[in-house]
């Protein structure tokens, strides 16, 4: 009996295994096609100033929105382009895309903002991604200063190269922010030795900040970390009004999240750049 069960198990295993590795080679090859084809485009999510209530930038997120598959989460796609290497073309493609759309914005006349486009581990272990990256500057004619680059702690696996690409795209302007922040492998001790400009604290740390004393005090010596350090925080993930509330006391000057907006087309997003504009006045709509 227990062997039969053993066998039928194995069976089972076996079977969801084929069927996974075969999604996976669909999938893999659907990616290959939608890169070649640029089936994607990017929505565009608000990152607020707390003390002011202003628009300081965006968030640049990959979408794929597949002709029979639907939207695929880049939590699905993603990974699976990194596994594959897939992820340089993609992520080539997200930054010019981004860049070339801040620079129309800013040639619109719009207060300029500074977007944040995702970088993969990657994408920073690859040779080349420096000049890449000032070859995709000098095309899409933006300026360093508005454009910052989220990095996860996993590319401090490799730190001595982590630590030589984040300076020398810091030697171009370029702002560099760790996304995610609480969650990996940095430790309170060596961040002081990281060029970074922004520490991002993971929305999972924000989610229950209101409710959890432990989270509430790992947000705030990430603040008094920042503080001491000169670097700026933003919060992510924030969703509603108490979170906020929590924020703001402990003197938290950024935020992003649902509450103020969720990633928006770059029609609607345009739309809201106008609608601030309306608030505070500093262009003229015609
Ligand atoms: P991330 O960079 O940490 O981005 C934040 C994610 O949280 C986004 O999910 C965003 O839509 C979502 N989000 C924003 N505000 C809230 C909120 O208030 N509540 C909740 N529950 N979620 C919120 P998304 O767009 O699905 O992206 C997931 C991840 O995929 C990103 O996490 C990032 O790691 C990766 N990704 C997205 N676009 C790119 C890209 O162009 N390149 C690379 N390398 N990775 C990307
Ligand atoms: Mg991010
Ligand atoms: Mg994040
Ligand atoms: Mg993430």
């Amino acid at each position: 009996f227990v062997k039969e069960r053993g066998r039928n198990g194995y069976a089972f295993f076996e079977a969801k295994m084929e069927e996974k590795s075969l999604e996976r080679i669909l999938l893999e090859n659907e990616l290959r096609k939608a890169i070649q084809l640029e089936q994607f485009h990017i929505d565009y999510q608000p990152k607020i100033d707390l003390s002011k209530n202003k628009l300081i930038g965006m968030e640049a997120l990959v979408r794929w929105n597949h002709p029979e598959l639907g939207k695929i989460s880049p939590n699905k796609f993603i990974p699976l382009a990194e596994e594959t290497g897939l992820i340089l073309p993609l992520g080539e493609w997200v930054l010019r895309r981004g860049c070339e759309q801040n620079k129309e914005w800013q040639d619109k006349g719009y207060t300029p903002l500074k977007i944040s486009i995702n970088l993969s581990a990657r994408q920073i272990s690859y040779p080349d991604i420096v000049r890449k990256i000032e070859e995709i500057l000098i095309e899409t004619k933006l300026e360093p200063e508005w454009l910052e680059l989220e990095v996860t702690e996993s590319i401090f696996v490799n730190i001595e190269n982590a630590i030589t690409v984040l300076q020398q795209l810091r030697d171009l302007g370029v702002h560099i922010s760790i996304d995610d922040f609480g969650t990996g492998y940095s430790s309170f001790s060596y961040i002081k030795h990281l060029p970074v400009d922004t520490l991002k604290i993971d929305a999972s740390f924000i989610r229950d900040i209101h409710q959890n004393k432990e989270s509430q005090a790992i947000v705030q010596a990430v603040l008094t970390l920042s503080q001491t350090l000169g670097i700026n925080v933003i919060a992510e993930g924030v969703e509603n009004q108490r979170q906020l509330d929590v924020l703001r006391e402990d003197g938290c000057s950024q935020g992003q999240g649902f509450l103020f907006s969720k990633p928006l087309s770059s029609q609607d997003f345009e739309e809201y750049l106008k609608e601030s504009v309306r608030a505070t006045g500093i262009k003229e709509i015609d």
